[in-house]
């Protein structure tokens, strides 16, 4: 069997929509018991009785990736309910607008702080554990923008480019130790992200992705096509890693 057939626990950050709530319904269906973090717990729940009407297991707790008591008290909490976590799923990220001067310091300060050091928590608190039992795999959800710069987002670019420079360090200071540092680069996909920005912001960012010929493809990914292939960097045996993919949406026929 090409995949992976143990019970592996997995923890899925931002699983309260998109690309995350996504990826907690194609882990279960794959098999692992999951862990839906993120601050809405509600919609949290909602996924996790689809995740347990298709007989999955799952289960739900409170977490803001952006603060360190959350984030170990998740930790305890899930390791409590199931077991040693075997996959941990870095996702919980947002974009705000912006022209890089008119930015404010603290905005940009705190989105850095949500798109890597977010990451960084969850790193702390479950790869100890991961190493010691020489088995584990990190996924974190990073973007096409890290590699495509686009205007007028330029604290998630600069995120996401980060988030990415941490990933490689990491792969390399794992190496030999069982836990593989994985990243997904998704495209554009429908979510709720950009759900929070006024209109004209919205419709003028995208004028300039299409000025800046970053809009070739103007049809989005769905997050399940995002989920999938993070169900298959964290599937595929050991002696094999995926350590870097990008998901792009195929060009119309
Ligand atoms: P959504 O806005 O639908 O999901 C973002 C998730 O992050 C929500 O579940 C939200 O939950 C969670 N989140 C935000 N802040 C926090 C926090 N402080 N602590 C815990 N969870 C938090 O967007 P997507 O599904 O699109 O985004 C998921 C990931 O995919 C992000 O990292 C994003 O950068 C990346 N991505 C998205 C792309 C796109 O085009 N949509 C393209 C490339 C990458 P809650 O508010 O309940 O806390």
């Amino acid at each position: 069997k090409y995949f992976q057939p143990e019970r592996r626990p997995a923890v899925v950050t931002g699983a309260s929509s998109g690309i995350g709530a996504a990826t907690a319904l194609a882990l279960a269906a794959a098999g692992h018991p999951v862990a839906l973090g993120a601050r809405r717990t509600d919609k949290c729940d909602e996924v996790a009785a689809r995740v347990r009407e298709a007989g999955g297991e799952a289960v739900v707790h409170a977490l803001d990736v952006t603060d360190d008591a959350s984030v170990r008290t998740f930790a305890e909490k899930v390791t409590a309910d199931l077991g040693d976590v075997e996959v941990v799923i870095s996702n919980a990220g947002a974009v705000g607008p912006g022209t890089i001067h008119e930015v404010e310091t603290e905005r940009f300060a705190r989105e850095l702080d949500l798109n890597i050091t977010g990451a960084h928590r969850l790193v702390r608190a479950f790869v100890p554990g991961m190493v010691e039992r020489r088995r584990g795999d990190v996924v974190f959800v990073s973007s096409d923008v890290a590699v495509r710069a686009r205007p007028f987002m330029s604290s998630y670019a600069a995120g996401k480019w980060g988030l990415e420079g941490l990933a490689h360090a990491m792969q390399m200071e794992l190496e030999g130790t069982g836990v593989r540092a994985s990243i997904v680069r998704p495209g554009p996909t429908w979510s709720e992200m950009g759900s929070d920005w006024d209109v004209d912001a919205a419709a003028f960012v995208l004028d300039q992705w299409v000025r800046f010929g970053q809009a070739r493809h103007p049809h989005f990914l769905k997050p399940a096509a995002i989920a999938d292939a993070i169900a298959t960097v964290v599937g595929v045996p050991r002696g094999v890693h995926l350590s870097l993919v990008e998901v792009n949406p195929e060009a119309p026929l």
